[in-house]
């Protein structure tokens, strides 16, 4: 099968990071265009918006869209409209009800929506699950703790509605954790912190429950300077199960026995190509009805004004 033909959409902090890299890495998939209204490649076909490039004589089988959920939706659904296969950055987009339209319109249209959860295709994560598959989890901790100025330098829309703030990082959480569960849980409380200039949270702290009743806590923090914690702690009734560096790492009963260097994006082309060979989809919106319960549930505190 000839390789896919790809379309960068948003040529910003993580397609340069890391997609990148990692399409170049990755057998099956080629990328043959970029769509940005400020940044051009060297070496693949330029344009100014995605409207451009579906309306121009370009050849391309998918786009894989890096640009912030608001958004999102619109070129989502111009990509599909256009018969194109789609990969979705997390978060999925902006709000519940559009993402489902999307999956929706993709199985009316037998094309591939593939909404990505890098941190889910960290290392530690899928022998976290089979292992926990088969103990009694007694709780679970996340503690997903960062500096946004480090992270997100200038990043306008990640405070604006729909920019999620501290659940940007703190939905890559949550994605691990949906995975691992071997039972479903939903939220209890939520507290969420905002500064007074923004309009989104800086800090959560949410409790969650699993259906038979084992509480599930996570406390998501972007001021957070000098080391930066992403760790998730379960307890069992045969020790404990710690994943840590975003779920690169894992320590049973103490003792660690993953330690792995960073693949998340090379394991996400990987299924991309996987996912559009079987002509199939891969549509687990379940980080972001967590999210979306959070700010409904969300008792807001105020806190001081915040400057980059
Ligand atoms: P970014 O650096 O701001 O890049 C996004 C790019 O999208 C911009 O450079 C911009 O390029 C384009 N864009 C289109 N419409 C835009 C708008 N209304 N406002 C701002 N930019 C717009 O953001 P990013 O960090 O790459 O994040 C993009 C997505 O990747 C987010 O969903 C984020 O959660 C996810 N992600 C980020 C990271 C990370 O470490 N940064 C890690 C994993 C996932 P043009 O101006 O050239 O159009």
């Amino acid at each position: 099968m000839a390789p896919i033909r790809l379309a960068i959409v948003g040529l910003g902090k993580i397609a340069r990071d890391q997609h990148l890299g990692a399409i170049e890495a990755t057998n099956g998939i080629e990328l043959v265009a970029v769509a940005s209204r400020h940044a051009k490649l060297d070496g693949v076909a330029c344009f100014h918006e995605i409207g451009d490039l579906l309306d121009s004589d370009m050849e391309i089988d998918a786009v894989s869209l890096c640009t912030p959920p608001q958004g999102r939706f619109s070129q989502a659904k111009a990509a599909l409209d256009a018969g194109k296969h789609v990969m979705l950055e997390k978060p999925p987009g902006a709000t519940l009800s559009e993402v489902y339209a999307l999956d929706a319109l993709a199985r009316r249209k037998g094309l591939t929506l593939f909404s990505t959860w890098h941190s889910r295709a960290a290392a530690a994560v899928e022998p976290a699950r089979a292992l926990l598959a088969k103990r009694k989890i007694r709780s679970v901790a996340v503690e997903w703790k960062e500096d946004v100025r480090h992270w997100h330098p200038g990043q306008a829309w990640i405070w604006e509605p729909g920019g999620l703030g501290v659940f940007d990082p703190g939905i890559n959480a949550l994605s691990i954790v949906t995975r691992i569960m071997p039972e479903e849980f939903h939220l209890t409380r939520s507290e969420l912190t905002f500064p007074v200039n923004r309009a989104a949270p800086i800090a959560a702290s949410l409790v969650f429950e699993t259906d038979s009743g084992v509480p599930v806590s996570a406390e998501f923090d972007w001021r957070q300077t000098g080391p930066q914690t992403w760790d998730i702690r379960v307890e069992t009734d045969e020790g404990s199960v710690v994943l840590t560096h975003g779920g690169s790492r894992l320590f049973v009963n103490g003792e660690s026995v993953i330690v792995e260097e960073d693949k998340e994006y090379r394991n996400l082309y990987r299924d991309f190509v996987a996912l559009v060979m079987k002509g199939a989809s891969d549509t687990d919106f379940s980080p972001l009805v967590h999210v979306a319960d959070a700010f409904m549930l969300g008792r807001r505190i105020q806190t001081a004004a915040f400057e980059d």
